[in-house]
């Protein structure tokens, strides 16, 4: 069966700059960011793929999402962009939500699992590894009053399995082929892509492997912010280039039948959501 798909963004992001975060415009203009994220209509209920900011985050941004997160990315903070009050307006019930896959678990992916407390929340070990026992430099980036409530979560660990030559994981057991964990480490220890079939073929939403959509293109390149933001990020820059130049080769070799999109670029947003 293919699944029906709704791209959603749930948290727009004004840092400063946008010639340095979205590669035109004037210095004094605000860059834009966006948490792209997905909500699939399956036959085993609503499935999300990441969470961007939730209710709680947009209501109180520097106690939950931290000083300086705030300052650097500017968060919108708009609680009609939470992937809570999206799925209302859709005409859907939010706690028909009954699973959740994560790229990882960064404060700008996780801050919407509280607002679906019945989900499955599905997870790449290593991720959910991290997250819960974060050296001191993960201890910036993960949020643990997130997930605070309570989730359930299931964890997965690779077991041979490969997607158009990335290893790959089932996320959903129920769903079987139709919605894959593909681990694409770099950004964090654990971060995965998710891959979804679709009635016009493969979907990969590639969480932050990359951040903007000329690092796929033949000749790549990236506005200088962006850049250093994803090396000063990243906890393997060596596995984060891997994995990048890997999508490159995808997005040029088999664009036809699968289409990657990053998770911050309101570029690749924008051509689902017109
Ligand atoms: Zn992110």
């Amino acid at each position: 069966m293919a699944l029906k798909i709704h791209h959603l963004n749930c948290g727009t992001m004004c840092p400063h700059g946008a010639p340095f975060i979205n590669g035109h415009g004037k210095i004094t203009d605000d860059g834009k960011m966006v948490c792209h994220c997905l909500l699939i209509e399956s036959n085993d209920g609503l499935v999300l793929v990441d969470t961007g900011f939730g209710i709680e985050d947009v209501k109180h941004p520097h106690q939950r999402l931290g000083h300086a997160f705030v300052a650097g990315s500017r968060p919108v903070a708009d609680y009609r962009e939470t992937a809570y009050m999206q799925i209302k307006e859709l005409g859907f019930n939010p706690s028909d939500v009954r699973h959740i896959l994560v790229t990882h678990l960064d404060l700008d992916h996780a801050g919407g699992l509280v607002d679906f407390p019945q989900a499955k929340v599905h997870i790449f070990a290593p991720e959910f590894n991290a997250a819960m026992n974060p050296n001191w430099r993960e201890k910036q980036r993960y949020k643990p009053h997130q997930w605070a409530h309570g989730v359930n979560w299931q964890t997965y660990q690779t077991q041979g399995e490969k997607w158009q030559g990335f290893d790959s994981i089932r996320a959903i057991p129920e769903l079987k082929d139709e919605i894959l964990l593909v681990p694409l480490v770099g950004h964090t220890r654990g971060h995965s892509g998710v891959a979804v079939n679709t009635k016009d073929g493969w979907l990969l939403h590639c969480g932050d492997a990359y951040f903007n959509h000329q690092q796929m293109a033949a000749d790549p390149s990236c506005p200088i912010g962006l850049e250093l933001l994803q090396y000063s990020l990243a906890a393997s820059n060596k596995d984060r280039l891997y994995n990048t130049k890997r999508l490159q080769q995808l997005a040029l070799s088999k664009g036809n039948e699968v289409q990657l999109f990053s998770a911050h670029d309101p570029v690749e947003l924008a051509r689902y959501q017109h």
